[in-house]
């Protein structure tokens, strides 16, 4: 159950877990943010207070798990990106930049002038990842439309820091090119998902119907998605 701790200005979510067999109350911080374990029966100001008590603490870790979750991405060479699931490696080489990225074996070579600043290297890259991401996403939402037997009007890659995909009421399709990122099955879960929107223009019990045709475990492809946002959303 999602909670929420004031203190002072600011705001702190955690997951209440009530467990019969435990007698004290239990904190823990990972990436996932706090939980806090009570005994089944224990009044909610009771924890309050503790956490109250403890909110430095809290407050501390949090950063600090912030702070090592999210390193600053630079782009230089020895990077392991995030690529259909799998991390590739980014290899920088000199060399003509009419020649365009090529993955092979686990490795993105790049070839740049030399010298380069890490913007333009970073801007290379991330073409290479619109072209690849554009190319995919087509062939997945062909696929699925032709099995819902909908039609798309138009598919564009969208930059959305917090959305994973979108559909108009006129059938274009928007797709956030870091999907590309996700492993096959999160991909095909979101171009589903958009296009289930093709028939429900909701978040219905008939629209989650047609989802899972399409996509049985997609509480699950979801739930890997939300887990890898912040991963997927480094660069
Ligand atoms: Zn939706």
């Amino acid at each position: 159950m999602r909670h929420r701790l004031v203190l002072g200005s600011e705001e702190i979510p955690y997951l209440l877990r009530r467990s019969p067999r435990r007698r004290s109350i239990g904190l823990r911080i990972d990436p996932a943010g706090l939980t806090v374990s009570v005994p089944a029966r224990l009044p909610q100001h009771e924890w309050e207070r503790v956490l109250l008590k403890k909110s430095a603490w809290i407050l501390a870790r949090l950063d600090e798990m912030r702070s090592h979750a999210t390193p600053p991405f630079i782009w230089q060479a020895g990077q392991m990106l995030p690529f259909l699931g799998s991390p590739i490696e980014l290899a920088v080489e000199h060399g003509s930049t009419r020649i365009r990225p090529q993955l092979a074996e686990g490795v993105l070579r790049v070839l740049m002038p030399e010298p380069h600043d890490p913007g333009a290297l970073g801007n290379r890259v991330l073409q290479w990842y619109r072209r690849e991401a554009m190319a995919f996403f087509q062939h997945r939402v062909a696929v699925y439309a032709r099995q819902l037997g909908v039609e798309v009007s138009r598919l564009c890659l969208s930059n959305a820091r917090t959305r994973w995909g979108s559909c108009t009421s006129t059938g274009i399709i928007r797709l956030n090119w870091r999907l590309i990122k996700a492993p096959p099955p999160v991909i095909d879960y979101v171009v589903a998902h958009e296009l289930a929107h093709r028939i429900e223009m909701n978040h219905s019990p008939a629209f989650w119907q047609t989802v899972s045709q399409l996509c049985p475990d997609y509480t699950e492809l979801r739930a890997y998605l939300k887990t890898h946002s912040a991963h997927y959303h480094r660069f």
